[in-house]
Formats: structure tokens, sequence, C-alpha cells
């Protein structure tokens, strides 16, 4: 896995320090611990919801450019895979999941395997306002439009890192910095994720 992502261009050393430290298998099913370390999406204990392929988590990390200490946001929990990787890059991490079972057994194993993460269940497209600012928000699902609520959430100089829906057949992987008070934005390639679903999101296809 390193190989491929020191192939893919991930430079950044705390990252690669961090993928290489955090093990994968822990976040996996029980079956698919074999190919922990495969390059692909694998499934998680919830319907049509994945442990993200470790080559985006690796590009969204590093895309956050987290420093030591920095307060972090990462939306949409699933395994916890990815709040573990931010930590392991020193940032305090706020992990929220919309849907209880995945936030309660992410919460478990992150205590078990000791990352500083503090895992919240609700809806993500809203952040966590009880614990901004942010120096830095990373979100899992793909949204349909720039979440506000979660730009808001920024301090000045920090980072959101946004998978945006851009057309039918994906997604863009967007970078927004607060610069001068101003919101920046940038596109960083295209990508595919499960929907981000919530109140700035799209909506519960179970419910509606
Ligand atoms: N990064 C995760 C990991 O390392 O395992 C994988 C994220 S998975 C691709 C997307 C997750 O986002 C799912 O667990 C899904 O339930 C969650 N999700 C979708 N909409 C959400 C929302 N509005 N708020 C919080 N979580 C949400």
């Amino acid at each position: 896995m390193m190989a491929s992502l020191i192939e893919y261009g991930i430079r950044s050393p705390s990252v690669l320090h961090a993928m290489a430290g955090v093990p994968r298998e822990d976040f996996v099913l029980e079956a698919d611990r074999a190919h922990a370390y495969a390059d692909r999406a694998l499934p998680i204990d919830a319907p049509g919801q994945t442990i993200s392929q470790p080559l985006m988590v690796a590009l969204v990390v590093e895309a956050l450019e987290l420093h030591e200490g920095d307060r972090a946001l990462d939306v949409g929990t699933g395994s916890g895979y990815q709040a573990a990787v931010m930590s392991a890059c020193g940032a305090h991490v706020v992990s929220i999941e919309r849907l209880e079972s995945l936030a309660r057994s992410a919460a478990e194993r992150l205590h078990r395997l000791n990352y500083d993460v503090e895992v919240v269940e609700g809806d993500g497209t809203l952040g966590v306002p009880e614990r901004a600012p942010f120096d830095a928000i990373a979100v899992g699902a793909a949204a349909p439009r720039l979440p506000i609520e979660l730009a808001r959430q920024l301090v000045e100089g920090g980072r959101l890192v946004v998978p945006i829906t851009d057309g039918p057949n994906g997604e863009q992987l967007t970078r927004l910095r607060l610069v001068n008070g101003r919101w920046e934005t940038e596109s960083l390639g295209p990508c595919r994720f499960v929907p981000l679903i919530g109140a700035d999101g799209y909506r519960d296809a179970a419910t509606s």
C-alpha cells in the first residue's frame, strides 16, 4: 500500500507516516482482513457504506495540511479509519456520523486503539457548531453543493476538503480555504464517494 501511495504522488511525510502506522485491518470486516491493504474501498457494517480507498484517504488528509495540535472535523466517520489517520497526523479530531450503529462501533474501535478522536452521532452537513471553529474539515461523502455551514466553521486559514457532485458521473474533490475572510476554492481532481445525506446534503432515499 505504501509503495502505491508514493507512486501516486503522496509526498507529505506526516501523512505517509500516519498511513504506515494506522492498522487498516482493524477497521475492515473480519472477512476482508486479508485485503486490508489493497488499494480499494471495502464494505463496512452498514448497507452500501464503505471504508474509503487508501489513496483517497491519503489525498484528502494531505490536502487538509494538518499541523500538530490542529482542531479537525471528519464528516462521515464510517469505520473511523480516516479519523485515525488524521489523529496520527497530530490533530485533535471530532468525527461525526449519521448512522448510530457506525458511530458507536467506530467510537469503541478508536478508543481501543488509543486514537484522540471524539465521535458524535448526527448530521455532519451542519458541522459540529459546539466544537467549532476548526483548522481543517474533511467530508467523506459526496455533497450536492458546497456545504456552507461547514465553511462557516473554519478558522482564518482553515481548509475544507469535500467531494462535490459534478454531473452524473462523479465528483470533484474540492478544497476551500478561508483567506483574509474570503473563501477560495480549488479543484483537486475527480473522485467517487457515497452520497452525503442530510439537511444540506442529499435526501435519504430510505425515508423520502
Ligand atoms: N472515512 C470513512 C472511513 O474511513 O471509514 C468512510 C466514509 S464512508 C465512504 C461515508 C460515511 O458518511 C458513511 O458512514 C455515511 O453513513 C456517512 N454520512 C453520510 N452522510 C452523512 C452526514 N450528513 N453526516 C454524517 N455522516 C454522514
